[in-house]
């Protein structure tokens, strides 16, 4: 018998399970029915009747046993707690930006930092879209404006870095409105609505010094941040030898400030921040704060979450965490590429973006395709994904009509320390098989659409 030869090229873990939280398995019928009770979308469901959570990497993390011993550590004053200040130093070290302010998650951040630098008017570009970010900063009286390159809206496109910001479409911006009517440039990395792709240094200091000779802010969405550098460390000339935290460290330098939703990278459970070089912007948040969230030593956080950030900090940049994360992704990436099915290249940092236009062609992106196919594979297994397609993207606020984007994907995402290869396994089987019967799919209509992010809690019907 002809024996394997050994090539050691796989990854594990970087950690051993130490307390394990029981799912239900479910059968399909049960599953039918929990499926038209939520009127088909996928975060209307109830997370009991859920075997394999993909909705999202919010919040929805392991923590480590360093993590929960510090949680134990929480001190609860209400002003000035001394977790409150182990998270600054940590911000200061990590981030590089010497100010910084606690909010009890990322929007909230996105919120001030969107009243405090937009003017009614004026127009943020950023690299394409995100859900809350945009939405803050039309709340705030500005237009968003798409300045990818154009290579992010092709999902087949094998461009190692989509997350770049074309400069010509920035620079025609700018050219247009004039540089006094740009509130800031918004730039996050890897990109979530391109499917996690990443930006480049070489881009990143590009538009940082156009910003800087057209006097004109930047600042940083770095909720993903890490994932970026890993990516960079991976890909980019000059950055191989470089560790994750000297990565983050330069690409924060770039920036005038910062936001962060903690439920990401940092793998807490609650948690968000705002950090910036500007003490003018700092001494605006941190009086905001006071309103919207709480004082500025805890901004609407427990001294417990904030020492569970602080020490989530610490673990992000190690460099054996946040490649088994991308490698995880990757090999999910890698099954279901042997079963032909669609999805977005190059492979993201934390999800899988399934192409639902390509997958389910038969359907019209008003009968909503990554919709019903999400719903589909929920009820085939009880994986959960999500939709990031016509339902995401919302209605036009000028013409009221819905917004048709290019991609029309199913998005899984990958929970930090959760899930194990045999669960990716399972779930690949599952895309399969739906995959196999797709054409026999309907598609869906929409019953009740509610005027913020519809996405959350718009309801459907099986045509
Ligand atoms: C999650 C996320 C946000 C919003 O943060 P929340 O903590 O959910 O409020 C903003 N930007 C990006 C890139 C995100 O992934």
């Amino acid at each position: 018998m002809a024996k394997k030869k050994v090539i050691k090229k796989s990854w594990a873990e970087p950690f051993k399970i130490k307390v394990v939280e029981p799912i239900k398995m479910t059968s399909r019928a049960h599953r039918e029915k929990a499926a038209e009770e939520a009127g088909y979308n996928t975060f209307l469901l109830k997370s009991e009747d859920v075997y394999i959570d993909l909705l999202t990497d919010s919040g929805t993390n392991a923590m480590s046993d360093y993590q929960w011993a510090g949680m134990m550590l929480g001190d609860e004053a209400y002003a000035g707690s001394k977790n409150f200040y182990y998270l600054w130093d940590n911000v200061k070290k990590y981030y590089g930006m010497p100010y910084f302010v606690p909010t009890h998650q990322g929007r909230a951040a996105e919120h001030m930092i969107s009243q405090i630098l937009i003017r009614k008017g004026d127009y943020v570009p950023g690299n394409m879209y995100f859900t809350t970010t945009r939405l803050h900063q039309e709340l705030a009286g500005a237009t968003f404006v798409d300045v990818i390159i154009d290579q992010a809206h092709d999902p087949a496109n094998e461009h190692p870095f989509k997350g770049n910001i074309d400069l010509k479409k920035l620079d025609k911006l700018v050219k247009k409105v004039g540089s006094k009517k740009i509130a800031y440039v918004s730039m996050a990395g890897p990109v979530n609505m391109a499917g996690g792709q990443p930006f480049s240094m070489k881009n990143l200091i590009e538009v940082h010094d156009y910003c800087k000779e057209n006097k004109i802010k930047l600042w940083f969405d770095a909720t993903r941040a890490c994932e970026n550098a890993f990516f960079i460390k991976e890909r980019e000339k000059g950055y191989k030898e470089k560790s994750i935290a000297a990565i983050l460290k330069e690409m924060c330098s770039y920036f005038d400030g910062l936001w962060v939703s903690a439920k990401k990278d940092l793998m807490v459970n609650i948690g968000g921040f705002l950090a910036t070089r500007n003490k003018k912007v700092f001494e605006e948040a941190r009086n905001m704060v006071v309103v919207y969230e709480g004082l500025h030593t805890y901004g609407g956080l427990a001294g417990r979450d904030m020492e569970a950030m602080a020490r989530g900090i610490e673990e992000m940049v190690e460099y054996d965490n946040v490649r088994m994360r991308v490698k995880q992704v990757e090999y999910c990436g890698n099954e279901l590429e042997k079963y032909g099915i669609p999805f977005v290249r190059p492979i993201g940092g934390h999800a899988i973006f399934l192409d639902a236009k390509k997958i389910l062609s038969h359907l019209q992106q008003n009968q909503f395709p990554a919709q019903t196919l999400a719903a589909e594979i929920y009820i085939d297994s009880g994986v959960r994904g999500m939709e990031r397609g016509i339902v995401s993207a919302g209605r036009d606020p000028e013409t009221g009509d819905h917004r048709y984007p290019k991609l029309e994907l199913v998005r899984l995402t990958f929970p930090r320390r959760v899930y194990t290869q045999a669960h990716i396994d399972v779930m690949v089987e599952s895309i399969a098989s739906v995959y196999e019967y797709r054409k026999k799919i309907k598609g869906l209509k929409m019953v009740y659409e509610p005027k913020y992010l519809r996405f959350f809690q718009g309801r459907f019907e099986r045509l």
